[in-house]
């Protein structure tokens, strides 16, 4: 992560050189003006799409980020977080339970033995990407008596560092999930290629969308693929321009992170 770089977040910066923009919220108030120049970064994306912003959902990324934190986040407003890591959001969870009215999404791999703890306290898992995971998990939902919202992960840069399937994959995965009873699909999620070019992120963007657009005509009775899940802080405006419907956006909200993406992403480039 870079200290002090000197471009303007536009959407053509790489995301390295972003990331060190972002202060870091330390009052609810710094969390109401970090949204609100979100949110005109959304506005202003939607317009040149031509696009109602209603159509788009923030979902806040509260990753590495302490308990005190997200209580300031929830005094600003912020109802949902989204964790990469299940035992960190687990853990949140827990200490957080006074807030009845808080939302948890797990938006990173999951391991199957950690199915057990989503199932406790998750309402939307971003990143199903093997039936062993399905399985596992709507074993233990049925179990809990809960269900869970989800969106199948793709692979749509190629690269090896990146979780998801592939999009070959996707239809014959999409037809397997209405065995899974518990498991309410929602759309379909991506990480775009770490690049400073923005036309390869938006390669990337455009496929998840083609794909989406594919398996609607295939998809089985009661698997609805129609939400796409793309675009980060430093991403966000060429998603939106092709079609995301839920943006997951952490830096640009909390501050930038100490941890580096690679801590989350197992092999992700460090320099990131
Ligand atoms: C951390 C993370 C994000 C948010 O990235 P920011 O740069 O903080 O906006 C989005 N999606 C996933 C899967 C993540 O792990």
């Amino acid at each position: 992560m870079s200290d002090a770089p000197h471009q303007s977040p536009t959407g053509t910066q790489p995301r390295h050189e972003r990331h060190g923009l972002y202060p870091k919220a330390e009052s609810s108030a710094d969390f109401q003006r970090h949204l609100a120049a979100v949110h005109a970064r959304i506005a202003a994306a939607c317009g040149r799409a031509g696009r109602d912003p209603a159509t788009v959902r923030l979902l806040p990324v509260s990753k590495t980020m302490d308990e005190a934190s997200l209580r300031q986040a929830y005094a600003a407003g912020l109802r949902w977080f989204g964790e990469n890591k299940v035992q960190e959001a687990h853990e949140k969870w827990e200490a957080m339970a006074d807030l009845t009215d808080l939302r948890w999404s797990v938006i990173g791999h999951l391991q199957t033995n950690k199915a057990k703890l989503v199932a406790q306290f998750a309402n939307e898992f971003q990143a199903l990407a093997n039936l062993r995971a399905a399985a596992a998990l709507d074993r233990r939902l049925q179990t809990e008596g809960r269900a869970l919202d989800v969106f199948v992960q793709i692979n749509t840069s190629g690269e090896t560092s990146k979780y998801g399937l592939h999009p070959d994959e996707a239809a014959g995965f999409v037809r397997e999930l209405p065995a899974f009873t518990s498991l309410r699909v929602r759309g379909l999620m991506t990480l775009a290629v770490f690049s400073s070019e923005a036309a390869h992120v938006r390669e990337c963007f455009i496929s998840l969308r083609n794909l989406r657009d594919r398996l609607r005509q295939t998809a089985p009775a009661g698997i609805c693929v129609d939400e796409l899940s793309m675009g980060m802080s430093g991403d966000f405006e060429i998603a939106i321009e092709e079609g995301s419907t839920v943006v997951r956006v952490g830096q640009a909200i909390f501050g930038a992170r100490h941890l580096p993406d690679s801590h989350y992403w197992p092999t992700a480039n460090a320099s990131d």
